[in-house]
C-alpha cells in the first residue's frame, strides 16, 4: 500500500467506495463521477502507478485485472450489448489517479470516439 494513493486507500477501505467486487488481487468499485450507467473502475491491489510502469513482474497481475474485468463485466451484464474499457495514461491520457485503472464503460452506446 501506499500511503498517499487515493485507490490504495479505498483498496484499504480507509475510504468508502461502493464495491463491485473483490478478491486477493483485484478490487472493482463504481466511479465516483459515472459517464455511463454502468462506470466500474478495476484495479490491482498491488499498487502500480500506470501503464508505462507496468515491468515484467507485473504480466501475472495484469493478466488477472484483464480477466477479472472481463468477468465483472459479464456479472454486470453489460458484456452481450458491449462496454467500452479504457486505460488512460500519463497526462496526455488524461490519467488523474496513478494507480492504474481499467474503467469499464457501459449501459449506453459509448459512441465512436472517448471525449472525457
Ligand atoms: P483517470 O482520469 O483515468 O485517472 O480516472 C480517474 C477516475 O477516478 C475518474 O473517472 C474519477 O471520477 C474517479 N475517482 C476519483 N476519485 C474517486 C473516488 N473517491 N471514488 C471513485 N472514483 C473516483
Ligand atoms: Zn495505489
Amino acid at each position: 500500500m501506499t500511503t498517499d494513493c487515493l485507490f490504495c486507500k479505498i483498496v484499504a477501505k480507509n475510504i468508502p467506495s461502493t464495491i463491485i467486487y473483490e478478491d486477493e488481487h483485484v478490487f472493482a468499485f463504481e466511479d465516483i463521477a459515472p459517464q455511463a450507467p454502468v462506470h466500474v473502475l478495476v484495479i490491482p491491489k498491488k499498487h502500480i502507478a500506470s501503464l508505462d510502469l507496468v515491468k515484467e513482474e507485473d504480466r501475472e497481475t495484469m493478466g488477472v485485472v484483464m480477466e477479472r474485468t472481463a468477468h465483472i463485466a459479464r456479472m454486470l451484464k453489460v458484456n452481450e450489448k458491449g462496454y467500452r474499457t479504457i486505460i488512460n495514461t500519463n497526462g496526455d491520457g488524461g490519467q488523474v489517479v496513478y494507480h492504474i485503472h481499467v474503467h469499464i464503460l457501459g449501459g449506453k452506446p459509448i459512441g465512436a470516439m472517448v471525449s472525457r
